[in-house]
């Protein structure tokens, strides 16, 4: 099959991986319909962070190909949602709701186990892993939307998650990336009155608004926490999430938090929490990547119903003999979040 190949920072091709089969009888085969790119691949892409040889790409709906003698629940020709890792949510860790420490699981893409940016895709634990989609004919926008559930909305729903984001709240959101601007989504999805968005880039803040942004903080570091501070009357955010992860990203957030809240982050910390500031205002965290496969079902509903249409932020859009490009569009700035159609329905 044909599937994007890491070979090194700034080194991603199109070439040919061994065709996926049922190894296990509880894997499933399923046929990938349309992938992306994370900002988390960007990071493999520019060398920040290491990434082993091989596939690539974690997240991918499909349809169900093949399943194994001890599949239950999935069928052949079932339009799935993938979750980015595979689980078996019968763990203690599972059951606690930390996916990403599953005993059994995995990562897709992971250099090794095939990733969602190629034709096929072998799914290990594939009854717990997959969601089905229910109905049929969805159209190209439903699917796109379906698609942010494996990674990007899922973990922006968590941000909101994790910083108790409830009715009537005002909630701020640090970073105006694809998961940012979930994050902005899911906090109205969850309640929250007023929403601040900190964003600089016009055609961002655009999205952000239509998410439910109400205002839109230009500044950054301390500049944009004295904004928000000075927004909220000089007590700050019942909710601040934190969807960056750089050093003053996270004293951004928690310099916008009010006293007694906590901040959900789910950027992967390139900074330390800043203790010092914190902890005599009775400020905490919670975060971590997202655990999607719990949050799927409860998501897909507002997704199938029109509730929540976050497949709004892919705004590059390409095949999989050109996922380089997607790559670099991101890479360069010039896309929110690259969308690989991969195959059709
Ligand atoms: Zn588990």
């Amino acid at each position: 099959m044909r599937a994007a190949i890491f070979n090194g920072p700034h080194d991603i091709t199109v070439g040919e991986r061994p065709d996926p089969v049922v190894r296990e009888p509880t894997d499933a085969v399923v046929r990938v319909v349309l992938g992306c790119v994370c900002g988390s691949d960007l990071w493999y892409f520019r060398g920040v962070s290491p990434h082993p040889p091989g596939s690539i790409g974690h997240e991918f709906i499909g349809v169900v190909e093949e399943v194994g003698g001890e599949v239950t629940g999935i069928a052949v020709g079932d339009l799935v949602v993938a979750p980015f890792i595979y689980s078996d949510m019968s763990c203690p860790h599972c059951l606690n709701g930390s996916t990403i420490s599953c005993v059994q699981g995995g990562n897709f893409g992971n250099g090794e186990i095939d990733g969602g940016q190629g034709e096929a895709v072998r799914v290990p634990l594939a009854a717990s892993t997959l969601v089905p989609v229910p109905g049929s004919g969805h159209s190209d926008a439903m699917l796109r939307s379906l698609l942010t559930l494996s990674d990007v909305m899922a973990t922006g729903h968590h941000a909101a998650v994790s910083a108790g984001v409830k009715k009537g709240d005002t909630a701020a959101v640090v970073g105006d990336g694809a998961v940012g601007l979930c994050a902005v989504l899911a906090s109205r999805r969850l309640g929250a009155e007023r929403i601040i968005a900190l964003s600089r880039h016009p055609e961002r803040q655009k999205l952000a608004r239509s998410f439910g942004a109400t205002d839109v903080v230009e500044a950054r570091g301390e500049e944009a926490s004295q904004s928000v501070l000075e927004l909220t009357g000089g007590i700050g955010v019942d909710a601040a999430m934190e969807c960056v992860g750089t050093a003053e990203s996270i004293g951004t957030a928690f310099a916008m938090a009010r006293p007694g809240s906590t901040v959900g982050i789910v950027g992967v910390p390139n900074g330390e929490a800043p203790f010092a500031g914190t902890f005599f205002r009775n400020v905490g965290w919670r975060g971590g990547p997202a655990p999607a496969r719990i949050y799927i079902p409860e998501l897909l509903g507002d997704v199938l119903d029109g509730a929540i249409n976050p497949g709004l932020v892919f705004d590059y859009e390409t095949d999989l003999e050109h996922t380089p490009d997607a790559y670099r569009a991101m890479d360069e700035r010039r896309a929110i979040k690259s969308l690989i159609r991969v195959g059709s329905i």
